[in-house]
């Protein structure tokens, strides 16, 4: 199958190719998106084919607005519509009880909620808006790779695979969306994103509970996607907390680091990727920085800098702690 590439002029093509049951990748502000139409459930199940995706994944449904999510949604409650004036479209996933049968199991992956998000992105609008049926949006990357930021990632991982990609340049932000669980009693993140616990916490005026995703509720994780090796390059990341420990490590011809320019100069590394000077830059290279290593089969090990900036930090500590498996580089 050749994976075509359209811009603007040519989504009414990638809409055709969505109808037909096709997978076409789209932009986010976040990663790019792998999209089906959410109400095939054919057209669901490649998605997971393509991805090389565990079926007990639940996908996320992309919306163009409000409207389209009420279709899908036993109710709106009060909580998500504070949540949704605030922040939609933008880097926020609720998570909210289904409405029964709205939804193929392939979507859900049998859980009585679904997932639903508007991104903040004019081309996917329009794209899910001509369609008039929401799109399932998991990355579109291979499971467990990083996720991808540019068209071109996406390329790499899925041509042939896929019918289309939608490009629309580099993401802004680089890390996926804040999932919020509003289907219990308490709101709970279940993913850190770009919105901090506290952010929300400020909207809702109420207290949010933060989860990591690994929890089980009556064996069911409540974010199945969150284990714990993803996003992950072949060759194994180690976090490193202190900006002077990166002085201390054994580098040679098979070492990768990614840190900020001024660290890479002070230690003349040469197998570098800047991550830029902050957490922002940071967050919106780390996917880049590991997939650029991972395409280097000389690069061995690969150390990338830490970030401890409270609830900021988060999300990206979350990725890259899973790309690390948990891995914090100790100075011998
Ligand atoms: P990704 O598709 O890689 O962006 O990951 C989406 C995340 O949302 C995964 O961690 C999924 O397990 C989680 N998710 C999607 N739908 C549901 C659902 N109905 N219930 C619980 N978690 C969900
Ligand atoms: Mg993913």
């Amino acid at each position: 199958m050749g994976t075509k590439i359209f811009k603007r002029d040519q989504l009414h093509d990638a809409v055709e190719l969505l109808r037909a049951g096709q997978l076409v990748a789209f932009p986010t502000e976040t990663v790019y998106g792998l999209g089906a139409l959410a109400t095939n459930e054919t057209a669901v199940k490649s998605v997971y084919a393509a991805k090389g995706r565990p079926s007990d994944n639940p996908l996320i449904v992309t919306v163009s607005d409000e409207a389209m999510m009420r279709r899908f949604v036993k109710e709106i409650p009060a909580r998500a519509q504070k949540l949704i004036d605030h922040f939609w479209p933008g880097p926020l996933t609720l998570l909210l009880l289904a409405k029964p049968g709205a939804l193929p199991a392939a979507v859900t992956g049998g859980l009585p909620t679904a997932a639903f998000r508007c991104p903040d992105d004019s081309l996917t609008h329009d794209l899910i808006a001509d369609l008039g049926d929401p799109i399932v949006g998991p990355s579109a990357n291979t499971s467990t790779k990083p996720s991808p930021t540019t068209a071109q990632h996406v390329y790499h991982d899925l041509h042939g695979k896929i019918a289309g990609i939608v490009d629309n340049g580099p993401t802004e932000i680089g890390l996926e969306s804040t999932i919020i669980d509003l289907s219990v009693e308490q709101p709970i993140v279940l993913r850190p994103g770009k919105i901090t616990p506290e952010e929300l916490s400020e909207v809702l005026g109420e207290p949010v509970l933060i989860n990591a995703g690994t929890k089980a509720t009556k064996g069911v994780p409540k974010a199945p996607g969150m284990k714990y090796r993803h996003y992950a390059p072949s060759a194994p990341v180690q976090i490193v907390d202190e900006p002077t420990d990166f002085a201390k490590i054994n580098l040679d011809e098979h070492t990768g680091v990614a840190a900020s320019k001024a660290i890479l100069q002070k230690i003349g590394a040469k197998h570098g990727f800047d991550l830029g000077p902050d957490l922002i830059a940071a967050d919106h290279n780390l996917f880049n920085a590991l997939r650029y290593f991972d395409d280097q089969p000389e690069i061995k090990r690969i150390f990338v800098q830490g970030y401890h900036t409270g609830e900021n930090s988060m999300a990206y500590m979350n990725r890259l702690g899973k790309a690390a498996a948990g891995h914090h580089f100790k100075a011998e």
